[in-house]
Formats: structure tokens, sequence, C-alpha cells
């Protein structure tokens, strides 16, 4: 006998919750209610209960929804979702789902042309500038080391992070799955690692900004665009040893802050060649475990 799973996924507040069966149970639910097929994809999984990851599964419901809402209603934010397939069409998130539909939902391709296919989002922004959340002061250092600017502020509200996030369109960077949800976030990114060092590798990868890298170009103190300074305007505001030992400074015109290569600066060469090595490898796919990044199958489910 098939054993039937019924529960709740992630909702939001106020959102009544909806049933869902596992695949397994198809034939034997006999609910009035409409029921939609739905298979996530990839790291979007990352972001459902255990029981419903990597299987397709019925998702019961008797409320006109789009197809952003009941995507998000499972814990996944729109931001993380490229592609949205309904019976083998693309469709957009303001799509409004219906009785048996067949849905899968991709997160983003990075190695494979889906042009044909409709994408959720505008382009990748090529000039990847980010905002991050308020818990991510750490990460946001690191990308202003490697030279991406990268605002953030301990004192920013959710509110103000998405604003700045969508009037500058600039990435937002957060572990808070509720702030994504927001609609004028366009372009935004769920951090799964917790510990920085390990972050900003996954930014690094998942942005594949390798080859963007500058170090030694932004403060890492307020993303100000480092200057190239004389030696003799600064003098006074250096320590003697920094004074007698190098030559070659810049300042940061927005805070005042003055670099070298001294042995921070060592450190952080030995930091940058590290994430440097963790590139992809020439098959595409990431050598992290935290990156599965492969191309979809539309006809898989
Ligand atoms: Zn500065």
């Amino acid at each position: 006998m098939a054993v039937i799973i019924r529960g709740s996924p992630r909702t939001r507040k106020n959102q009544k919750p909806a049933g869902f069966t596992v695949d397994q149970n198809a034939g034997n639910d006999q609910t009035a209610r409409s029921q939609a097929h739905f298979r996530f994809y990839e790291e979007l999984n990352d972001f459902l209960p255990p029981q419903l990851r990597r299987r397709g599964f019925f998702h019961e419901f008797s409320r006109r929804a789009s197809v952003k809402d009941m995507v998000e209603s499972f814990g996944v934010p729109h931001t993380e979702v490229e592609l949205i397939l309904v019976n083998g069409d693309s469709v957009d998130f303001s799509y409004i789902v219906r009785d048996k539909d067949h849905i899968s939902v991709y997160p983003m391709f990075e190695s494979m042309d889906i042009t044909p296919l409709l994408r959720l989002r505008p382009e990748p922004l090529r000039d990847p500038r980010f905002v991050l959340d308020t818990n991510l002061g750490k990460l946001a250092r690191y990308l202003r080391m490697l030279g991406f600017d990268s605002l953030y502020r301990n004192d920013y509200s959710d509110a103000d992070v998405a604003t700045v996030s969508s009037q500058e369109q600039r990435i937002l960077l957060t572990r808070d799955r509720a702030l994504l949800q927001r609609k004028i976030i366009t372009h935004g990114y769920f951090v799964r690692q917790t510990i920085p060092r390990r972050q900003i590798s996954e930014v690094v990868a998942r942005f594949d900004l390798y080859a963007a890298v500058q170090p030694m170009t932004r403060c890492t103190r307020c993303n100000g665009r480092l200057e190239a300074v004389e030696k003799e305007i600064i003098c006074q505001d250096l320590q003697p040893k920094t004074r007698r030992y190098y030559n070659r400074f810049r300042r940061c015109p927005d805070c005042g802050q003055i670099y070298w290569k001294g042995s921070h600066h060592t450190h952080m060469e030995r930091l940058i060649a590290g994430i440097m090595a963790e590139k992809r490898d020439t098959a595409g796919h990431c050598k992290k475990t935290h990156c599965r990044h492969t191309t979809p199958d539309a006809n898989s489910r």
C-alpha cells in the first residue's frame, strides 16, 4: 500500500497551508481540489522540505495563485529561479496555475544557452555589483578585497537593502529567504554557506567572478575606489617602519584609509590565490560541493 504523505510546505503568514502528496500516490488521491505536479531541479532543492527534494510531487490547491506565489510557498525565493516550464512551455511568474499542470522549476544556468526559452529575469548583470544583508559584513569585506563594488551597512533595514538592490540594480546577497521573496528584487542570491571564507568562494563561483577579480582597487572598510597617492602627501600619517620600508601607497578618497603592500597584503594574496584555485574544472562543474550546476532536461520528469 502506498504511503500517503500530507503536510504543508513552508508558507508565508496568513497563507493557508497547502497539501501535497508524493509521486507514488498520484492515482490514490481522491480530493476534489485542483492539483499540479511540481519538480524542482538542482540547487533549488536546498530550499525544499526533505521529503520533497529531488522528486516530483503533487501539490493540491483550491485558490487561484500565480506560479511565483506557489513556488515561493515551498520556500524557494523567486530570485533563485531562472526558468519555469509548464507542460513543456516556458512561462513568466504571473502565470496562473491550473489543474493538472506539470511544472518544472530550474535555477540559473551559467553554461547553457536558453535564449529560445523565456528567462524569468533580465540578463545577468554584466558589471556585478552587490548589496549585502546586515549579517554578511565579513563577506562584504572579502568582496571589496577582490575589487567588487559591495554596499554594506550594519544599520541597513530589510527595506533599505531591498530598495538599494532594486534602484541601483545591485545583486542582493542574503541568508534571509523572506527578504528575497520581496517583489521588487530581481537579482538576488541566497548565500548557503555560513563561514565567511566559504561564502566568498561560493559567491565567486556562483557568479563566475574569477576573471573580474581586481585586488587592491577598493577600500575594504567603506567600498570607496582606491587611488594612488604620493608618499610625500601622506608621510605624516604613516608609522615609522611603514615610512621606512614602503614607497607605494593607495588611499581611499572616501574615508582616508591608506593601503600598502605590507604583511596584510601577503595574507590577502594567499587568500585570493586560494579562491582562484577553486575555479571550475573544464567540464563546467564546480569542484565545490555546494555548487551543482548542470544543464536542464525539460523532458526528465
Ligand atoms: Zn574607505
